[in-house]
């Protein structure tokens, strides 16, 4: 069972504004007030984890540490099934070091073409990740953890979403996900997904 969340405050672990702003408006009927780490002018630890869940939590116990507050933090990436689930924890990574989605995408395909895997929707199959970590004052930490399958299109479709989103196209649609608006998206995203699982563990 998990544990309910019922402190008043509460400080998202992150430095990009639209996230902090999206996640107040999520817990806005919860009655928490949110501050993100940004903010409070937080530093963000190294992400030394090998895994989704690790990066998460680490990430909130820097923030639960410098802050004396609880804090919630996310880790995300996406890991193709043919490249034995890379990139993973290193999708941001992947983009270079001037953070550009579209060099991790030609990573990829270049990594198809090493690889010889064919180009089809059964060989090119991928899910995105999103871990949510959820941390108390005394080191609790509570996680969730949201999927979303699909299939790495080429070439890149869409002007919408962010990040890897022109070559990720969910099972069973014919647009990616940057070709949807953004309430179509998180109604059925990796994270999406992950904070209705929040909500419905800690918060209701
Ligand atoms: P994070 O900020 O460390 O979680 O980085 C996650 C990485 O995964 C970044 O490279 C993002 O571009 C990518 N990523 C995470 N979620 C999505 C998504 O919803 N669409 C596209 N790319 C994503």
């Amino acid at each position: 069972m998990a544990r309910h969340f019922s402190l008043p405050k509460l400080v998202v672990a992150t430095h990009n504004r639209g996230k902090a702003g999206e996640i107040r408006a999520m817990l806005h009927p919860f009655g928490v007030e949110i501050v993100s780490a940004g903010e409070l002018g937080l530093s963000a630890p190294e992400e030394t984890g090998t895994t989704f869940e690790e990066n998460a939590t680490l990430k909130a116990l820097a923030a639960v540490q410098a802050s004396g507050l609880p804090a919630l933090a996310d880790d995300s990436g996406l890991s193709v099934h043919a490249l034995g689930g890379q990139p993973g924890v290193y999708t941001a990574d992947w983009e270079g070091p001037t953070r550009d989605p579209m060099v991790g995408m030609k990573r990829i395909q270049e990594e198809f073409a090493k690889r010889r895997v064919a180009d089809t929707e059964t060989a090119r199959t991928a899910t995105f990740h999103c871990v949510l970590a959820l941390a108390w004052p005394d080191q609790h930490v509570e996680l969730v953890h949201g999927t979303l399958d699909g299939t790495i299109i080429w070439p890149p479709r869409g002007l919408g979403g962010h990040g890897y989103d022109p070559c990720f196209q969910p099972v069973g649609m014919k647009r990616t996900t940057a070709q949807m608006t953004d309430d179509e998206k998180n109604a059925i995203s990796h994270r999406g997904r992950a904070f209705k699982m929040l909500v419905e563990a800690c918060f209701r």
